[in-house]
């Protein structure tokens, strides 16, 4: 059975790089039929919050990579937050300690580490521990132990390369001796990543690790303790990371990267899920739902190299997807996603003509609820360089053609009466639609405004202009 896992730190908002590898992992994991995870790595206490976490549950939901099993809903190898599993690391670390792994207590506190880095960095060495704790007289360590001196345990690197198959890399070698002994269990008590993801991997039965690049030095510490514990590692595949379009690291501030950006701007899942897709593929492809996705999956989806992440692309993917939606899809969408107040049922079929006229200007279901709330909302805002735009002509002539039409029905009417009235006084066409279309909608861009007017009604359409004749009398 395949079995993958997000494995996310809660220490920031997910962004682009996290919901790549998630949907990666849910993709992997569906198209052969098996289960995708939700551990949440908060080993660093200090760091770590219930905040981002939730956020990350959310995203995944958003996203459409529902965890077959999490810290919510449970599963048969849970805690599935680390910070819940310290008696499982016990365990294994006992284990560990019986098999013929080198554990050896450290007592370099934090200011030795540092001290060394530096003179490390002055005489131009490799940055690392130098393994001196383990290079201890044997009476100095029983004595520093009787003493109570804090002390961490580090994991003894022998002299050896380990090498592996990665799924994406092909044959991977690394050579241990170039690397420090890694801390398994700190001072604090806390056991470390390095030995967390181990245990947490074979407990919960994964099968493959599909994660980013910067972990592929660290597998060769992972695949050392698998070894030393007597079991069988998953398969890795190494992703060649997202960088921003300076080629950074992709972080929160990354603009447009974070799933609240994303959620705020109106993007669509499937917008997310077929731009990312499309970078492993080297071209645009579509997805309009996760289950399309997944049947379209294999593993050549994945890049292999490095992706820069284009904002306007996604956004692109985003307009193109949009527009595939029906006005009834978009209304669905626009509601569920809270761009937009709820609307009386009564109103729900002018509501789709409404979209449907407004349609080639969406292009996010920000752009939906925007678009919706200008038909239901009872008195539009208008910007105040809106309202100055009038002239004393044009007043006069939009107050004689609501005065005349008012009980009469009919947008052609109203329109053509405009356009009579603003010709007899030497007013342009032009100028007096553009007022029109303003005092209805408050843009100055949009459908054809007989279309509009006729969705709209006469009477909304005249308690509007009445409403920007007033408005805009008062900005005077
Ligand atoms: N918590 C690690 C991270 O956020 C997960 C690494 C892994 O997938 O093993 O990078």
């Amino acid at each position: 059975m395949v079995r993958t896992r997000f494995a996310p730190s809660p220490t920031g908002s997910i962004h682009i790089g996290g919901m790549r590898t998630a949907i990666y992992n849910y993709l992997f994991a569906k198209a052969s039929g098996g289960k995708f995870i939700l551990r949440i790595e908060d080993t660093d206490a200090k760091r770590s919050k219930k905040q981002y976490e939730a956020e990350i549950l959310k995203a995944l939901k958003w996203l459409g990579c529902f965890p077959d099993e999490d810290f919510e809903k449970g599963g048969p190898y849970g805690p599935y937050r680390q910070s819940e599993r310290k008696e499982i690391y016990r365990h294994y670390f006992e284990k560990l300690r019986k098999s013929d792994a080198v554990l050896y207590p450290c007592f370099c506190n934090a200011e030795e580490l540092l001290k060394m880095k530096e003179e490390q960095q002055k005489q131009g060495k490799r940055i690392g521990y130098d393994g001196r704790c383990y290079f201890r007289e044997k009476s100095e360590v029983e004595r520093f132990l009787a003493e109570g001196r804090p002390h961490s345990y580090r994991l003894r690197l022998p002299h050896k390369s380990i090498n592996f198959k990665d799924l994406i890399k092909g044959e991977v070698k690394i050579d241990l001796s170039s690397l420090s002994d890694p801390v398994i269990l700190k001072s604090d008590g806390g056991f470390t990543y390095h030995f967390c993801v181990v245990v947490d991997d074979i407990e919960m039965k994964i099968s493959h690790v599909i994660r980013g690049e910067d972990h592929l030095i660290n597998t060769a510490y992972h695949l050392l303790i698998y070894s030393y514990l007597d079991e069988n590692p998953p398969q890795y595949a190494h992703v060649a990371l997202m960088v921003d379009p300076y080629g950074k690291k992709i972080s929160k501030r990354t603009g447009g990267s974070t799933f609240l950006e994303m959620k705020e701007a109106g993007v669509l899942p499937e917008a997310v899920v077929s731009y990312l897709l499309s970078t492993g593929l080297g071209q645009e492809e579509i997805f309009k739902s996760m289950e399309e996705a997944i049947k379209a999956f294999n593993i050549e989806f994945l890049p292999k190299g490095k992706t820069h992440f284009d904002a306007g692309k996604l956004y692109s993917f985003n307009a193109k997807l949009i527009q595939s939606l029906s006005e009834e899809e978009l209304l669905q969408r626009a509601q569920e996603g809270n761009y937009c107040q709820p609307y009386d049922l009564l109103e729900r079929e002018r509501l789709l003509e409404w979209l449907k006229a407004w349609k080639e200007n969406i292009e996010s279901l920000k752009d939906a609820g925007r678009v919706i709330q200008i038909f239901l909302c009872k008195q539009l805002d208008y910007e105040l360089t809106d309202l100055k735009i009038i002239t004393q002509e044009i007043r006069e002539a939009l107050e004689e053609v609501i005065d005349s039409i008012e009980n009469q029905a009919g947008a052609v009417e109203l329109l053509d009466k405009l356009v009579e009235v603003a010709s007899s006084k030497n007013i342009s066409k032009g100028s007096i639609m553009k007022v029109l279309r303003l005092a209805v909608t408050g843009q100055l861009k949009g459908p054809p405004l007989p279309t509009l007017l006729k969705i709209l009604g006469t009477k909304k359409s005249i308690e509007r202009i009445k409403n920007y004749l007033n408005a805009s009398k008062k900005a005077r």
